[in-house]
């Protein structure tokens, strides 16, 4: 399925949305803010799915929790379907937007049943009766691959790719319109992985769903998403379609992340990106690009200029990229954002 995002009026909308934490210094010192997110904008189409990756620590998972209503933004305007998120009732939102997390065990009642774990939001928003709901909820099991002997069974007696079935059951049986899935194929083996990537991608074209997929690993990722967004200290630093973010990334902290080595393993970050230093403290971020120290592009305005999220390739592509390389008033021709 192809997207053009720019002529579909976005399910979800989202303005210059930063969170800051206050992280205490001890006693005899003021707490710093931590701007774990930091004017982030992103639309995505009904129907579209848009990854967002970066190492750990990047505000990607922030970020998911506040389009999923479990985290307020300190900072601006989330849109669903036009509606501002903050004036949406929580019971309402939460028929409209599910979250799926990375570790179904613990995201599942252990004393509950599955089909009682499948039912619980049928159940929490009053809709259906008691026998109706197990019905629903075994339709929706039968839907993901999990047959009806299951329906009894609970969380222990299941593989980690059968719990995340049953996790994936329950986002869905409320029938929402986006779906936010934060590392949902992390835990669980690679053989696993694929099939429950290639499920995601089933039930969105049977439900007309919308995924905003988080995660670190790059594969998954451009395996599934329509479009890319790559964060770096709670910035959005390239967002493109998946084929030119993986064909020719232009941000070069993307051609850093999608040259290094991948790996499976959650919250590992990206290892040996190939960059000087390391991943700054985000409680002392650098001034202008966040990228700098790190940067083996860094040239004039690069330590003192924080650079805007600017249309690549002066506007030729679809992409957007946030350097000053691309930005016409520093670069020159003989300076080409993307280098091989
Ligand atoms: Fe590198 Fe400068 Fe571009 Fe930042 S703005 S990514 S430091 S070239």
């Amino acid at each position: 399925m192809t997207f053009d995002h720019t002529t579909t009026e976005p399910l979800l909308s989202i303005r210059n949305v930063a969170r800051r934490f206050s992280i205490p210094q001890g006693l005899l010192k003021p707490p710093k803010v931590l701007n774990a997110v930091n004017g982030i904008d992103l639309d995505v189409a009904p129907g579209e799915i848009v990854g967002i990756v970066g190492e750990s620590g990047c505000g990607k998972s922030t970020l998911g929790r506040i389009v999923t209503g479990l985290m307020p933004a300190s900072e601006g305007t989330i849109l669903l379907g036009g509606r501002d998120v903050s004036t949406i009732p929580r019971l309402e939102l939460a028929r409209l937007v599910q979250p799926i997390f990375q570790d179904p065990y613990s995201s599942l009642n252990p004393r509950r049943s599955i089909a009682g774990t499948v039912a619980e939001p049928l159940h929490i928003h009053g809709i259906g009766e008691s026998s109706k709901r197990f019905e629903k909820a075994v339709e929706m099991l039968d839907r993901v691959g999990l047959p009806s002997r299951f329906a009894n069974h609970f969380p222990s007696q299941l593989s980690g790719g059968q719990r995340q079935r049953v996790a994936i059951a329950r986002a869905l049986i409320l029938n929402p319109q986006l779906i936010v899935c934060d590392e949902p194929t992390s835990a669980l083996d690679v053989s696993v992985q694929s099939q429950i990537l290639n499920l995601l991608m089933e039930l969105r074209r049977d439900f007309k769903l919308t995924y905003l997929f988080i995660s670190h690993n790059l594969a998954v990722v451009e395996h599934i998403a329509d479009r890319v967004g790559v964060m770096y200290l709670g910035r959005i630093a390239e967002m493109a379609p998946a084929p030119d973010l993986f064909a020719a990334p232009r941000h070069p902290y993307s051609q850093a992340l999608l040259n290094s080595v991948l790996t499976p393993e959650p919250g590992a970050g990206v290892p040996d990106i190939g960059l000087r230093g390391t991943f700054p403290d985000p409680l002392n971020p650098p001034a202008g690009c966040v990228f700098h120290p790190r940067c083996p592009r860094e040239f004039g305005p690069c330590s003192s200029r924080v650079p805007a999220l600017l249309p690549a390739d002066s506007g030729q592509g679809s992409g957007q990229v946030a350097c000053h390389l691309a930005n016409p008033e520093f670069s020159s021709p003989t300076e080409p954002l993307h280098v091989a």
